[in-house]
């Protein structure tokens, strides 16, 4: 059982944490509401959960256009 980080912009796996050493971010998944969880949070089958998060290409993407990705996520 493994958190797998993916970027939700690219769809780009940008790691994976042991379940052991990943409580700091288990923790922080609890807090969140259920809109907040259904947005981020995927869980697969086995037990896996993917975490929807944004790698640094599209962080960087992201600062220099904020306007494509606000386009982008309005077209799908
Ligand atoms: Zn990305």
């Amino acid at each position: 059982m493994a958190i797998r980080y993916k970027c939700r912009h690219c769809d780009t796996e940008i790691g994976s944490l042991p379940f052991e050493s990943a409580k700091e971010t288990l923790q922080m998944l609890q807090r969140m509401d259920e809109t907040e969880e259904e947005r981020f949070l995927t869980y697969e089958k086995g037990g896996a959960v993917t975490v929807r998060c944004i790698c640094e290409h599209c962080e960087q993407s992201l600062e220099k256009f904020p306007n494509y990705y606000t386009l982008r996520k309005w077209l799908q």
